[in-house]
């Protein structure tokens, strides 16, 4: 069946979700794949994918997620997590400071073990949660531009953003690998 439905496709990208524990990347790609929100944390740990497709100038592409699921809390990532990803999406939680300070710890690895075109969206998780913000929206920009990153806030609870977020990554992936067939 997973044959079949490669052949239908275009393209498949494989995408990675890093940032510290707890910032929302599971539920992020939940609500992405699945339009889903869990109140609850995770109860496995271990890495674990969800796909979708998305249609992109035309083109049937099937985006494969990878998701840390818990990993991160064991500094476990290891080098087979990035291998072949093309797109990251790094994100921090805007009410823990923490998080945002991490970020550049998360970039050093990306740049170690990931290729040097991969695409990298800086994402501020838990817009919601505005009046606990520790981080604001033009620290996020800052970090961003100074890193050449792309950035957005979003709240996978409230669904603000996170399609958007997606598929810009999705969208630039593709820009750069259609460049690269030329
Ligand atoms: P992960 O460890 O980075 O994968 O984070 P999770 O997706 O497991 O989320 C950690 C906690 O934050 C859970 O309790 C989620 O319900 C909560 N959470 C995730 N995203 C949001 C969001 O956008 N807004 C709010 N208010 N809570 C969120």
């Amino acid at each position: 069946m997973a044959d079949a439905f490669d052949e239908d496709c275009d393209y498949l990208f494989k995408a990675v979700l890093i940032g510290d524990s707890g910032v929302g990347k599971s539920n992020l790609l939940s609500r992405f794949a699945k339009d889903e929100f869990r109140l609850d944390s995770k109860p496995t740990i271990g890495v674990e994918f969800a796909y979708r497709n998305v249609k992109v100038s035309e083109k049937l592409i099937k985006a494969q997620i990878w998701d840390t699921a818990g990993q991160e809390r064991f500094r476990a990532i290891t080098s087979s997590y990035y291998r072949g990803a093309l797109g990251a999406l790094l994100v921090y939680d805007i009410t823990r400071r923490a998080t945002f300070e991490s970020v550049k710890k998360w970039l050093r690895e990306l740049r170690q073990f990931g290729s040097s075109d991969m695409v990298v969206i800086l994402l501020g998780n838990k817009l919601d949660l505005g009046h606990s913000r520790e981080v604001s929206q033009e620290e996020g920009n800052h970090l961003a531009e100074e890193e050449g990153l792309c950035f957005m806030e979003t709240s996978a609870l409230e669904k603000l953003n996170v399609e958007e977020a997606f598929l810009l990554m999705i969208t630039k992936i593709h820009e750069i690998t259609s460049q690269k067939s030329l």
